[in-house]
């Protein structure tokens, strides 16, 4: 996922996480998944300011992890790709892409891609990285919102537009989002959200602890879930503002779908159980009467390369590798 990854959610069957999927994050240049044959996958995802990539096992370990800044052109994402297939010591099953904007996941070609990646909008990824007879997925990544998987697939719905959780609205008449809509939930709990929102504090010289670097970086996502922790009071009310949203968000989800499991995941979840808490009782109060039980709500254990474990997933899932 990219730098300024917001939330990213994601319903997925308990079993995904009984098989240890993306259960726990091993970054190790010891082939041992080579070593025992496990299949192999490289995953790489595509963001607005990085590409990630990595040489995925079966369980979702990342064996060995590469990042740039994204890439402008076709033939750098091509080069990138190869930079990274020529590292795997051992032959890969494929490889899975997960890339911003809509991507058609039957043809893996570039739908939609508004923003920096741009050019990307009307390729096929299978014919931009052109690896030959080894096998490329494609399909949208969680940057925009997040993924129902229904029973053990990816739902795209009827134009494969579908698990853009990150925009449901949430404010009629809230702000401005990426996506055209207004008060999304993006433009209320996300990185950039809950630093542009900490910025107006600041703006507005409410008491804030922190402040513009001496570089003019302005705080970022993670020092002010910091901030708030110690009691940096326009911290505490930025951060509890947005995890109103986040909750009222999930109790949607929740009453959509009714998962056997909820996952947050993308850098946000670096915050780690301690994001939920407050707002894990008032979930399981205002659903309790349509669910009649409390879903599980966990975090992705692969902070930072959840989206490249995933995109490698995709690889599995198709060979049917990976029993869900
Ligand atoms: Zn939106």
């Amino acid at each position: 996922m990219p730098a300024d990854a917001s939330s990213a959610t994601a319903m997925l069957p308990s079993r995904i996480a009984q098989n240890r999927y993306n259960a726990q994050t091993i970054v190790s240049d010891k082939l041992t998944s080579a070593d025992s044959g496990e299949p192999l996958a490289i995953g790489v995802d595509i963001g607005g300011t990085a590409i990630k990539a990595a040489i995925v096992g079966l369980r979702g370990d990342l064996l060995e992890s590469f990042h740039e800044p994204s890439p402008r052109t076709v033939s750098a994402l091509h080069d990138f790709v190869h930079s990274v297939l020529k590292r795997a010591k051992v032959p890969v099953r494929g490889i899975g892409i997960g890339c911003k904007g809509i991507i058609d996941a039957a043809s893996s070609r570039v739908k939609s891609c508004p923003g920096d990646l741009c050019f990307l909008e009307g390729q096929l990824l299978s014919e931009v990285i052109a690896a030959g007879d080894l096998p490329v997925c494609a399909e949208n990544d969680a940057r925009m919102g997040g993924a129902a998987l229904v029973d053990g697939a990816i739902f795209h719905g009827a134009g494969g537009a579908a698990g853009h959780l990150g925009h449901v609205t949430l404010d009629p008449r809230g702000g401005l989002c990426i996506c055209g809509s207004y008060g999304c939930l993006e433009t209320h709990f996300s990185s950039r959200a809950i630093e542009s929102d900490y910025w107006a504090h600041m703006h507005r010289a409410a008491p804030a602890k922190l402040s513009v670097g001496s570089d003019g970086r302005r705080p970022d996502a993670e020092a002010i879930f910091r901030a708030a922790a110690n009691g940096d009071e326009s911290a505490c009310c930025v951060i509890d503002r947005a995890l109103e949203y986040l909750a009222a968000a999930i109790v949607n989800f929740l009453h959509i779908f009714d998962p056997e499991i909820f996952i947050l995941g993308g850098n946000i979840a670096a915050a780690g159980p301690q994001l939920i808490a407050p707002i894990r009782d008032k979930i399981a109060q205002r659903t309790k009467i349509l669910l009649g039980r409390e879903v599980p709500i966990v975090f992705q254990k692969t902070i930072g390369y959840g989206g490249v474990a995933g995109a490698a997933g995709l690889v599995f899932l198709e060979q049917r590798l990976l029993a869900i």
